[in-house]
């Protein structure tokens, strides 16, 4: 059977023909096949878009009735999590309960978004003339998105559902690796009841699919999350129109950890920050900056630590880290273990592939590092961890703050002045005191620097898929006077 498309109302194959073998990275075998689209697919979803905000009415429809189908999606969802976590597990190869996690972690997102609509929105203004000025906020129109492959449902969620919320019409692209969890998804659109044309689905490439409708003059915004390199080829692209962008890239970022703390509890959260989702995580605390006293001794304990965690299918119970998402990321990864030898890094353990089907590679974590080493600077998106030493509170800063990204941070300390002193000199959009990774559909998400532009989640989230508009009401009528009558 092949796992066809979501356009206008329609499930669809793609013009071409094409398909798309998707695999189990825990297994290298085939689960589905899939339509494959490319451009005129992209246009017909991008057509219907146009009409279903333009002509058919959705952006007038009640703010309730689209919370109403929002939280009948939320319903759903929350009764087929098992089906939606497994999905997620066999497409991307992550642990079962980190899959169930996204799963319950999608439910809340549409059920807040499904609120938002109904809170008070806007604000008015006193001004210096008889004039009530006040300002709402209206969908964009037409919202491009695309999705990475290391939160397939996640990820579409975060776009999707304030996108809908705000009363925008989108086109969906998600990662061609990980397309499932999504088809489904848009399943449970046409089964509550989305108008035609409201939600597209477009399957295929990011070159081709993603490219057009980044390129659109038709698309009103642009969502992105995924590499920078990308990121910025969509920023290109979208200045044909000057589209509205957002984007979510990619990260290096610090986990800071002075001499105070409790060990072993700083420790587990390292492994935690660096290791969940095999480290394919925009946000992964993936340099790990230690005050130098303790150094010796908290580099002994996460390695041996990092050394007994259960690498395997995400389907096993005892599974605790997954594979990497395909075999070219797999060697991508690998690729950039072998420059962290040649740069003269010590690899205090893991390193290689494990020998096993699937691409599994061991958690992995390097010493004796220098700030300007490849493996320091550059996001690797795998299991792989850099040391850094630093001596006191400045140069902590420093190394935190010294490469192009901007995305997340932690710092560990006892010392709760200290601990505030470090977050507000860190250049990042997400941050954690004596903790690594929670986030909040009710926060802002998102990066300082090359780490992208634009918020998702929370209020910021919402905002993001609205235009602002002023409006000034004369409280006078009578005229303005400015010319002469005669
Ligand atoms: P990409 O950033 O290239 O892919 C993310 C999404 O963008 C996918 O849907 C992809 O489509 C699409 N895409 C690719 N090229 C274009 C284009 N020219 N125009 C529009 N859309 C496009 O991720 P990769 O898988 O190539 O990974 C590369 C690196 O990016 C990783 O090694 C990692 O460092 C980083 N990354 C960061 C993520 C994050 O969350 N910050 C997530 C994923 C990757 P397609 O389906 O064809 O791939």
């Amino acid at each position: 059977m092949i796992e066809k498309m979501y356009i206008d109302g329609e499930w669809v194959l793609a013009e071409s023909g094409e398909t798309r073998e998707i695999l189990n990275p825990a297994t290298e075998k085939v689960i589905a096949t899939v339509t494959e689209g490319a451009e005129p697919d992209a246009f017909k979803a991008i057509t219907a878009a146009r009409r279903a905000f333009d002509h058919d009415g959705w952006s007038e429809v009640a703010a309730l009735e689209r919370a109403r189908l929002l939280y009948a999606v939320a319903n759903k969802l929350e009764e087929r999590a098992e089906e939606f976590a497994e999905l997620d597990m066999l497409d991307n190869g992550k642990p079962l309960r980190e899959a169930q996690f996204d799963v319950s972690d999608a439910v809340g997102c549409f059920r807040y978004y499904a609120g938002i609509v109904s809170k008070p929105q806007g604000q008015t203004y006193n001004v210096p003339d008889a004039m009530q000025a006040m300002v709402v906020r209206e969908p964009i129109g037409v919202c491009g998105q695309i999705t990475p492959w290391n939160y397939p449902l996640l990820m579409a969620v975060w776009k999707l559902a304030p996108a809908l919320a705000a009363g925008n019409t989108v086109v969906f692209k998600p990662s061609e690796i990980t397309p499932l969890s999504a088809i489904k998804l848009f399943a449970i659109f046409e089964e509550v009841g989305f108008p035609k044309g409201v939600c597209n689905l477009v399957l295929g490439a990011g070159p081709t699919v993603g490219q057009t409708i980044a390129a659109s003059h038709e698309v009103d915004k642009i969502a992105f999350t995924g590499g920078t390199v990308t990121g910025r080829k969509i920023m290109e692209a979208a200045t044909g129109n000057l589209k509205k962008i957002s984007l979510e890239l990619g990260g290096k970022s610090p986990n800071i950890v002075f001499d105070d703390v409790d060990l072993e509890t700083a420790v587990d959260w390292a492994l935690f920050a660096i290791f969940a989702n095999q480290g394919q995580v925009c946000s992964a605390g993936s340099r790990l900056l230690l005050q130098e006293s303790i150094h010796d001794r908290f580099v002994e304990l996460l390695v041996d630590r990092a050394q007994k965690i259960e690498v395997g299918p995400g389907n096993e119970p005892n599974s605790e880290m997954g594979p990497l998402i395909s075999e070219a990321h797999m060697n991508k990864v690998l690729k950039y273990i072998q420059i962290g030898l040649a740069e003269g890094a010590t690899l205090a353990c893991g390193g290689k592939r494990i020998n096993r089907k699937g691409y599994f590679v061991e958690p992995t974590i390097f010493t004796n590092t220098h700030p300007e080493m490849q493996i320091v600077q550059e996001e690797i998106f795998g299991p792989v961890l850099v040391v850094q030493k630093f001596k006191d509170e400045g140069e902590a800063v420093r190394l935190a703050n010294n490469t192009i990204y901007g995305l997340a941070g932690a710092v560990f300390t006892k010392d709760g002045a200290r601990a505030q002193r470090i977050i507000r000199k860190l250049r990042a959009g997400i941050t954690w005191i004596n903790a690594y990774h929670p986030t909040y559909n009710e926060a802002p998400w998102g990066g300082y620097k090359q780490s992208g532009i634009g918020r998702e989640l929370g209020t910021f989230g919402y905002e993001a898929y609205t235009e602002v508009k002023q409006i000034n009401i004369n409280l006078l009528d009578e005229p303005v006077g400015w010319f002469k009558r005669e």
